[in-house]
């Protein structure tokens, strides 16, 4: 593969990445030690049925977490390229489901769980159509189900709606499309099979030749954060706020993943991580916690189903550090800040209310980080939070950290205690029953950092 090819494209995505200290630190620390508590890992064999993806770079290891708003978090080789292989199923599907309709499509591919290997050659011994899309004869299907008149444009559509989820032009590893192509008779028989079972119309050679271009289609940790928080946001690309496909789409195809993503090793995934997710043998794992963030991953060495090792743990643990399984997170997704209001000169309220959770408390420190010109002392007020979660706590209280690092401070308003503990867990906060008291402290501080500034002066 071509990932370390000076002559690939440069990949032109977001901003310097410590754009924002304070947050940065936080959630960059996180998503750092996760990645460093699985970097030994050397479990796992790269997939050498395609002899190209031999090439690639065994040791290499990325994670990226975009939110819904568009904002990135990158960790490790979250720039290095690689071939989407298997993930580009889901986005041939919901574009298929876009253009056609759930009933056309339906009519062509099931939505079943198969307990079957990802290339088995096989169709449900009742529709005679394949079990889900996820497979490869479901996917190989699904290439056939979007209109065109012909597979260059075909392709050409493909690539347009992955380029558009992943808010940058994708491009094509010929090395990997070319050697996939030359060792496919797996894929010839079930594009053959399927043509025989009248799920086909087109050439099995056309369609299957766009499905192997478009698995061989390059993308970074990066861009699988992006397209994943595309789908999150129910079809609205998160940067540009530009809906690339119908939120009935990406529901159906988030069901999908959530039931077929991971092959053989579904149920276990979804208990033990809880995200609609898809792996590639190309070594990528791309998950979605809908209304609120996408991952990728990237390690190439896979166990025996074809997932990525690395990527697959780091899933497990991101999912329990952060608290993102999506049945513990289904309640509030919308805004966590309800109102902000300035009390006092360079001093501001935030008034946070529904569930704080990482998603949430990212963004609150985020906006903190974001006010920072224009305030000393932020205070946050979390008396009408329902419920907390330990990263949410940790965030808050590595928050004031960060601040009085540079001479600013940060408070808590929590009357009950409900939401900072007294036990301890939290230490580095500081917690105020009524906001007037934080108010009378904030002024203080702001006094006190004038009175300094008077005397170096
Ligand atoms: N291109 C690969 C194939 O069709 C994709 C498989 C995968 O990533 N699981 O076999």
């Amino acid at each position: 593969m071509t990932s370390g090819n000076p002559t690939s494209p440069p990949v032109a995505v977001a901003a310097p990445r410590r754009r924002l200290a304070l947050v940065a630190e936080l959630v960059q620390r996180y998503l750092d030690e996760i990645l460093a508590e699985h970097a030994d890992v050397t479990d796992g064999a790269l997939a050498d049925y395609i002899p190209e993806l031999t090439r690639v770079d065994p040791s290499k290891f990325g994670l990226a977490l975009e939110l819904t708003d568009g904002f990135a978090y990158e960790s490790g080789d979250a720039r290095t390229q690689f071939t989407i292989q298997s993930i580009s199923k889901p986005f041939t599907y919901a574009l298929a489901l876009d253009r056609i309709g759930n009933d056309a499509v339906d009519r062509k591919i099931g939505v079943e769980p198969s307990g079957e290997p990802f290339n088995e050659i096989s169709v449900d011994d009742r529709t005679k159509t394949p079990k889900n899309p996820m497979i490869n004869a479901g996917a190989i299907a699904a290439v056939s189900l979007i209109p065109a008149a012909d597979p260059q444009e075909r392709f050409a559509q493909i690539l347009d709606f992955y380029s558009a989820c992943a808010g940058r032009p994708l491009d094509v590893d010929e090395d990997v499309y070319r050697s996939e192509k030359a060792s496919n008779s797996r894929n010839r028989a079930i594009a053959y099979m399927l043509q025989s079972f009248g799920v086909l119309d087109d050439d099995p050679d056309d369609v299957l030749d766009v499905y192997v271009r478009q698995c061989a289609i390059r993308v970074t940790s990066r861009d699988l954060a992006e397209m994943a928080s595309t789908l999150a946001r129910g079809g609205v690309h998160p940067a540009t706020g530009r809906r690339v496909t119908s939120a009935a789409a990406v529901q159906r195809t988030l069901s999908v993943m959530m039931t077929c993503g991971m092959y053989d090793t579904t149920g276990d995934w979804v208990t033990s991580v809880g995200m609609p997710a898809k792996s590639g043998v190309g070594g990528g794992i791309l998950a979605v916690l809908p209304g609120q963030l996408g991952i990728g991953v990237y390690s190439p060495l896979l166990d025996e189903n074809g997932n990525s090792v690395r990527g697959g743990r780091v899933c497990r643990t991101l999912s329990a550090r952060l608290g993102l399984h999506f049945l513990s997170v289904t309640r509030e997704s919308r805004s966590i800040i309800r109102a902000t209001r300035d009390v006092a000169p360079r001093v501001r309220v935030y008034e946070l209310h529904g569930d704080l959770l990482f998603a949430g408390a990212e963004q609150t420190l985020r906006t903190v980080e974001n006010d920072r010109a224009d305030v000393d002392v932020a205070i946050l007020e979390v008396s009408k939070v329902d419920d907390i979660n330990d990263t949410a706590r940790a965030m808050l209280a590595g928050m004031r950290e960060s601040l009085t690092a540079v001479g600013k401070e940060g408070y808590v308003v929590d009357p009950d205690r409900r939401v900072i503990p007294t036990d301890g867990r939290s230490a580095g906060a500081v917690v105020f029953g009524t906001v007037e008291d934080a108010i009378a402290a904030a002024r203080d501080h702001v006094e006190t950092q004038a009175g300094n500034a008077n005397r170096v002066g």
